[in-house]
């Protein structure tokens, strides 16, 4: 059985489903689904995140987490956590990075929120020799104090997605229609979670709400205020975003989100403000949404990436300054790319997102 053939059924039973059920079975249908199945990251797969395409991106997010646990007086134990963690890559840059680091591994618990057991089992080979553990909901982070990770975690959280209609929203859902998925609109309707959005809106403007990620931010920012910590939220999105950010990527290039599903990586982009709104509702503070770009040069990026050069030439020096303008360049991944960062109220926000 495919995926489709799953789906079409499921609207045979059930009619229309919502744009958040669908990424959800194609992203995680336990047998069918994209992230469930395979491995769908790297050049072979279906797209390529910042620490795939070079070290200094989790060498320097390493840093900027170890120098705010230093900041904040070094407490042991703590959770060093990563939310949807792919390969293991960032993370395993993360640990040789903070090798040094006085104290940090020693007293650092390091907790991996993964749903795919495909993924589970790349993270552990590329993570061989260290103590980890994978928790499956975000409430199993223990209670003490909180340093954690999420770079392209929050786009993969299935999000609605409603059109506006005079003064309520019409949802926008999948159905079939002659054995294909095709597009359509539910009932007029008002949407109490849309309220605010009836003053930048207009008739016909399209906007997506994460309901997943409420619950997932709160739990983070809880932690953090009460035991202390930081967060670092990375991904591709805005402050409160405007339009249809459905994406579908295979095999690197942009497809129909309902071409094949099952096939491709869906996404959507980030609507930060709900998130910061999350956090400052349980007392924890937020940074200023922060460039990628910004964010790792205030880092060193440069310098670290001159570092590197050192000891190279030819193609690896040409591809280490690829990879350097791919994640800081406005017209790379620079700006569209953004950081929030989660840390107590009373303590310095975490290196590079000061202000
Ligand atoms: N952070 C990695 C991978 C990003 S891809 C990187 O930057 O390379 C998204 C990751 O989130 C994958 O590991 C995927 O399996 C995981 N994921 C997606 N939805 C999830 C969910 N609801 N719960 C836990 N993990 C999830």
């Amino acid at each position: 059985m495919t995926l489709l053939d799953h789906l079409i059924a499921r609207i045979r039973q059930d009619g229309p489903m919502s744009v958040s059920d669908y990424m959800a079975e194609c992203l995680l249908h336990p047998e069918l689904g994209s992230y469930s199945t395979r491995d769908p990251l790297g050049a072979k797969g279906d797209f390529i995140t910042a620490p795939e395409i070079s070290q200094m991106f989790g060498e320097l997010i390493g840093l900027c987490l170890a120098q705010s646990w230093i900041d904040q007086g070094q407490p042991s134990p703590f959770s060093l956590a990563e939310l949807g963690p792919g390969r293991g890559t960032l993370m395993a840059d993360i640990m040789r990075a903070t090798r040094n680091v006085a104290g940090f591994h020693e007293a650092a618990q390091v907790l991996l929120l993964e749903a795919s057991p495909a993924l589970r089992d790349v993270q552990a080979r590329t993570l061989n020799g260290f103590e980890l553990r994978w928790i499956d909901t975000i409430s199993d982070l223990p209670e003490q104090p909180l340093f954690l990770v999420a770079n392209e975690f929050f786009d993969a959280l299935p999000v609605r997605q409603f059109i506006r209609d005079g003064e309520g929203w019409r949802e926008r859902l999948i159905g079939e229609d002659s054995g294909a998925l095709a597009f359509g609109l539910g009932p007029d309707a008002a949407q109490a979670a849309l309220q605010d959005r009836l003053t930048d809106t207009k008739d016909g403007d399209l906007v997506e709400l994460c309901a997943a990620a409420i619950p997932v931010l709160t739990c983070i920012a809880e932690r953090i205020s009460n035991k202390g910590g930081a967060a670092l939220i990375v991904d591709y999105g805005d402050w409160r975003s405007l339009g249809d950010t459905l994406q579908a990527l295979q095999a690197h290039e942009r497809c129909d989100p309902l071409g094949d599903p099952g096939q491709a990586d869906l996404t959507a982009h980030v609507d930060f403000e709900p998130l910061a709104l999350a956090a400052r509702a349980t007392g924890c503070a937020h940074s200023r949404l922060t460039p990628q770009g910004v964010f790792l040069e205030r880092l060193g990026i440069t310098a670290r990436a001159q570092a590197l050069a050192k000891s190279l030439s030819g193609s690896e020096l040409e591809e280490l300054i690829a990879a350097h303008r791919r994640l800081t360049h406005p017209a790379e991944m620079g700006n569209l790319f953004k950081v929030l960062g989660l840390f107590p109220a009373h303590s310095a926000p975490p290196p590079g997102l000061e202000s």
